[in-house]
């Protein structure tokens, strides 16, 4: 089998034309355009690029964009101060704190501190919350991006064994609970589960963010499978990989998302949805 390749890059060019169309449509009517505030602490170099990707997203959509870009040896205490001042600021519709933060910096409290109408990385504990309730919120971007994949491609979720690996706060936990509400079964492999592929081997849906360079091989896929690979890394070379080996999915799944052009679009597209939507709400 050869799996068909999902091109994260034209879904998520749709998804952003789309939104730039409303934000036209909008501002066509007399409103303010949206504005997204990016809170940038310190100067980690891949932090740096994706900031610039945020901006340029933000200028195709009609999305004003104010970074702010604090050094490293800024405080919890003042970070939190800006958090404030830009929760209060009616001109602002979305906070997207850069992460990571520098060791010092809690980022619980620095999440916790946004208004969650502005949490447009959908991570507070209210936005999550309406997640596990599975009641209309800001949802966090890349799983949304995942669960905008699978349903372009017209992969029903329901009754089929979905097997996330990953459990972060950021992918692995909110895209199990997507998958869940879409009625998959869903398990989780982590850090510490014995036989992982073994488990891997039964999904349907496969999707890997463990942050483990092609920790996913031939004998983790169930031949026609869909693999979704959420991981990013750099290779020797410079080129980007994911956490799926390529040429394995390729030749044993039936649909699979490239690193590069798979999953990352998807990310800062569903970004420039959350805006939207957090924007809509206060006008
Ligand atoms: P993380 O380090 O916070 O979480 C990784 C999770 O994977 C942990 O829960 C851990 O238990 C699990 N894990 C780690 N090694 C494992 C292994 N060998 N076997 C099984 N489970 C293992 O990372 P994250 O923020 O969730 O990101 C995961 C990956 O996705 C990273 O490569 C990151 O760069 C990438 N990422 C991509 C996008 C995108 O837009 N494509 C967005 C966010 C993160």
């Amino acid at each position: 089998m050869t799996a068909r390749l999902i091109d994260g890059k034209a879904v998520g060019q749709k998804l952003r034309d789309q939104v730039r169309q409303k934000i036209a449509a909008h501002t066509a009517n007399g409103r303010r355009p949206p504005c997204l505030a990016v809170i940038l602490v310190g100067d980690d170099p891949a932090s740096q690029v994706y900031v610039r990707h945020k901006e340029k997203a933000c200028e195709e959509a009609g999305i004003k964009s104010k970074t702010i870009r604090l050094p490293a040896s800024t405080t919890e205490a003042d970070l939190l101060t800006q958090i404030k001042t830009l929760n209060q600021d009616v001109a602002i519709d979305g906070i997207l704190p850069q992460l990571p933060m520098p060791a010092h910096i809690d980022r619980v409290k620095v999440v916790s501190a946004i208004d969650p109408s502005k949490d447009v990385d959908g991570l507070s504990f209210y936005n999550q919350g309406r997640l596990g309730w599975n009641l209309p919120a800001l949802r966090p971007c890349t799983p949304a991006g995942v669960m905008e994949l699978l349903k372009h491609e017209g992969v029903n979720c329901s009754g089929k064994q979905a097997v996330v690996i990953g459990r972060s706060v950021l992918v692995g936990l909110p895209l199990q609970l997507l998958l869940v509400h879409a009625n998959a079964t869903v398990t989780c492999i982590h850090s510490k589960t014995i036989n992982p592929q073994t488990i891997a081997k039964n999904a349907d849906i496969l999707i890997a963010a463990a942050g483990a360079k092609h920790l996913v091989t031939k004998d983790w896929i169930k031949p026609g499978a869909v693999v979704i690979d959420v991981g990013i890394h750099r290779t020797d070379d410079g080129k980007l990989t994911g956490d799926v080996k390529p040429e394995d999915a390729v030749s044993t799944a039936s649909l699979f998302t490239p690193v590069p052009g798979g999953v990352g679009p998807m990310t800062i597209a569903m970004l420039m949805v959350n805006c939207l939507q957090a924007y809509e709400s206060r006008i």
